[in-house]
């Protein structure tokens, strides 16, 4: 069998040798002492690295689910639904195709969600919930998070609801301090876990809330995860080696330190933006909002994306060749989880060679 090539695409991530030994350790039962103690330590860790003390919920499909989840269990009137990006947009699509009443705030994708724009909307009409994406992966946009935290905390009655799926485990997201009521990611992108899993982190209030809201199906009900979250376990079968890949991505994390963690995505971010431009091409987010997990490129010097693409392959690299419409027009280069200074410039270095080879 081939060695597939190392993944610089923004999600799935790369994932280390030692991440993937992790999810090769024998099962265990799902309702055993042994996984209770496992996902205690778990969810210790998440709260750490979340600053929190909200419940955490460890989640064995792919983080669309938690946007329905999100909805569903704390808005009974409208949702404002802050839009930049693809992933921004689909979240819209799942307010409407279970009948919630929404209104959108849109930008131009390629610029944040800002702070002053929310309180706008928010001064103008009730809602029981702002839903933004934190970091925008179709396009490298990130949205000051804790500014649009401020502005919520003069509207008690909307709850924040954020989708860090590229952000969270990358990017600082202090919880409590924004006063995040549900925050939600999978684990292919920052966690640097393959993906299939997600997690999330719901407030008392959320919880409250929840309970009382009635028809939100079984599946995605805050009631459901509560059951089972004061015994450590999670309410249908997890996918357990995703448990074990988590603990031992927590035990890296500890180990870097999380500041560490937080400054080395910031200078992989900043590495990559300054060769963009050395190699006479542009951003494309707005200066502001740059992301510090993902950067897309505009391809002002018209690379043969596709060429190079091919060539990265064959020295065993997968690019990123742009999302959606973007594709060939923007490209993006993700800096995010097990990447680290070595793995970024030997990336750089590869492709640099893969212009005009
Ligand atoms: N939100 C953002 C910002 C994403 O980048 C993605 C996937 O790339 C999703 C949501 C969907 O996540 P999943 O594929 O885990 O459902």
């Amino acid at each position: 069998m081939s060695k597939s090539p190392k993944l610089f695409i923004p999600g799935p991530t790369h994932v280390s040798d030692e991440i993937l030994e992790a999810f090769s350790t024998p099962q265990i039962g799902h309702r055993t002492p042994e996984i209770s103690e496992l996902i205690s330590d778990i969810i210790k860790g998440i709260q750490k690295v979340l600053y929190t003390t909200n419940h955490i919920y460890l989640v064995s499909h792919p983080a669309t689910g938690l946007w329905e989840m999100a909805i569903r269990n704390s808005v009974r009137g409208k949702v404002l639904h802050c839009v930049n990006g693809a992933f921004s947009k689909k979240w819209v699509k799942v307010s409407s195709e279970i009948g919630v009443e929404y209104d959108l705030l849109e930008y131009d994708w390629g610029k944040g969600v800002q702070a002053e724009d929310i309180e706008r909307k928010l001064s103008a009409e009730k809602y029981d919930a702002v839903a933004l994406v934190h970091n925008e992966t179709s396009t490298g946009v990130m949205s000051d998070i804790d500014k649009i935290g401020e502005v919520l905390k003069k509207f008690p009655q909307t709850y924040l609801l954020v989708d860090a799926v590229s952000s969270m485990a990358g990017v600082k997201i202090d919880v409590d301090s924004i006063g995040i009521d549900f925050i939600l990611s999978s684990t292919q992108k920052a966690w640097g876990l393959p993906a299939g899993f997600s997690i999330a982190a719901a407030s008392d209030r959320f919880i409250s809330r929840s309970k009382k809201i009635r028809n939100k199906g079984y599946i995605l009900s805050v009631d459901t995860y509560e059951k089972y979250y004061f015994k450590n376990q999670t309410p249908y079968t997890p996918s357990i080696p995703h448990l074990f890949g988590l603990k031992k991505v927590l035990d890296i994390i500890f180990q870097e330190g999380l500041e560490n963690r937080w400054e080395r995505h910031k200078e992989l971010a900043k590495v990559v933006r300054e060769w963009a431009i050395k190699m006479g091409q542009s951003l494309y987010a707005e200066g502001q909002f740059l992301s510090d997990t993902v950067t897309s490129i505009n391809n002002d010097m018209r690379w043969d994306i596709n060429a190079i693409n091919e060539r990265l392959l064959s020295r065993g690299f997968r690019m990123d060749r742009g999302y959606g419409d973007l594709k060939g027009e923007v490209f993006r280069i993700p800096h995010m989880g097990n990447i680290y200074a070595e793995d970024l410039l030997e990336y750089l270095n590869v492709f640099e060679e893969c212009i005009d080879a």
